[in-house]
């Protein structure tokens, strides 16, 4: 099977040229110009960008939080991703307290096989770590589950201690795995949550209100300062506040490896979402909280800058009807989430490099080739390049769209830029060497995604 994309501008983190692409089987094989081999298919991307397919390292498919689950599962979850320009997702599976490694492993792969349109991976989620756990964290990244994900909030539940988790982070640096971090000071957050109940304070908007950007710069820190004693990495997960960045370009600044991702939510939402009328302002209840728009400036400094690495999106869709409405009368029972797998690549390409933003290397790198390279895929993913795999998105920069529920693939009430037009879309995506979208149109198989066995930190 062959397949050569002729007459497009070929786009990686590093270069910009007109080139033609044979793919054969799952790799690509050859780049030039004015291929003319025989192919079974010909795409023609005149006047298209051909990008290395988009990389979320940030997804919850089929997750149960608060007494429901998220609304995409991995078959639905990975076709929307893929309309949107994405052929990897690095999902999370979940550890639950009394469980094994193992068993969250186990479970989350028999969600994922034979639905995913497109390869996966996962990180795991530990909730609770002894001797028995810390053994199966090396097994896990022997296995390919090379990253581990910790909470420092939301206490009872995904919470660990600081002992914990810097057992955790001491591990890594034997097993060359890699710890990601939900930095929010969770023990704080819950007494403003707790006040504010007592207060009748009970609208969307308190979710925000009692999880200050403070909260978050003070877990940052920590998390940093951790993983600093410990002598390791560290990744910090949806980065939404420009006190929090402070904390991690402090830490680089200093040459540590402290890593960070933010979510097109925290570039392009506010706070002022939350004071939409009635019980609106549910949808973009999420953790952390949407910031002040003035203050998005540094974030997007941040990305140009390199003190943040990359943007996946924390899809964690929940539809208003019967899901955000368990928290009614108390923000604190809304499930916390948006969807947005669909939307990452037309909206940092739009708000990102239209206006001058970022590069468009810098859009492929932060989408694409730095998540590649720090979760372990690079290079068989995240670049166009000989014998790397076949994953590719023929990219308009010159359509204009509407984002909108009733014509995006989540499986979701609602969309959080309802009525926003963006620039820039995909046209085709193919994954592995299969086109899974043609001109608008879903061509994929479901099962066809497989898992990403994943290496160490180079
Ligand atoms: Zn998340």
């Amino acid at each position: 099977m062959r397949t050569l994309i002729k007459n497009g501008t070929v786009v990686t983190a590093t270069d910009q040229y007109q080139g033609d692409v044979l793919i054969e089987g799952e790799k690509i094989t050859v780049i030039g110009t004015a291929l003319d081999m025989a192919a079974d298919t010909v795409i023609d991307a005149t006047a298209k960008y051909v990008l290395p397919g988009g990389i979320d390292v940030h997804t919850h498919m089929d997750m149960p939080f608060g007494g429901t689950t998220s609304a995409d599962d991995f078959e639905t979850g990975t076709v929307a991703a893929a309309f949107g320009g994405t052929t990897s997702i690095v999902d999370f599976a979940i550890q639950y307290r009394g469980q094994t490694l193992h068993h969250a492993m186990e479970t989350w792969a028999k969600k994922a096989e034979g639905r995913a349109v497109i390869d996966y991976g996962f990180h795991m989620i530990i909730t609770e770590l002894n001797d028995q756990v810390e053994g199966e964290m090396d097994a896990l990244v022997r296995q390919g589950i090379t990253s581990f994900k910790l909470f420092m909030a939301y206490p009872g539940v995904f919470m660990l201690d600081d002992a914990s988790i810097f057992k955790a982070l001491l591990r890594t640096g034997k097993n060359g795995g890699s710890i990601c971090m939900h930095a929010e000071n969770g023990g704080v957050i819950d007494v403003l949550v707790q006040r504010a109940l007592a207060e009748g304070k009970t609208a969307p908007k308190y979710h925000a209100l009692t999880r200050p950007a403070r909260a978050e710069a003070e877990a940052t820190h920590r998390a940093i300062a951790l993983a600093e004693i410990a002598d390791v990495p560290i990744y910090i997960v949806h980065l939404s506040s420009a006190e929090a960045l402070a904390m991690v370009t402090e830490a680089r600044d200093r040459g540590l490896p402290a890593f960070a991702e933010t979510c097109p939510q925290y570039l392009f939402l506010s706070y002022e979402n939350y004071e939409e009328p009635g019980f609106e302002g549910a949808k973009y209840v999420m953790s952390p909280p949407l910031r002040e728009r003035a203050k998005q400036d540094s974030l997007w400094r941040g990305l140009a800058f390199n003190d943040l690495q990359c943007i996946s999106t924390d899809h964690c869709p929940f539809c208003m009807k019967e899901q955000k409405e368990l928290g009614t009368n108390d923000f604190s029972k809304i499930p916390n989430g948006a969807p947005g797998v669909e939307t990452r690549m037309s909206l940092v390409y739009d708000g990102g490099v239209r206006p001058g933003r970022i590069t468009l290397n810098r859009f492929v790198e932060l989408t694409s080739t730095s998540p590649a390279k720090i979760f372990g895929l690079f290079p068989r993913k995240g670049t166009i390049a000989p014998g790397s795999d076949a994953d590719i998105v023929v990219f308009d920069p010159n359509r204009t769209m509407t984002l909108s529920a009733k014509t995006l693939h989540m499986n979701v009430d609602y969309n959080p830029y309802e009525g926003r037009q963006v620039t820039g879309a995909t046209d085709t995506v193919i994954s592995r060497g299969n086109l899974v979208i043609e001109n608008g149109t879903f061509v994929g198989r479901k099962g066809g995604g497989s898992f990403l066995k994943r290496g160490t930190r180079t």
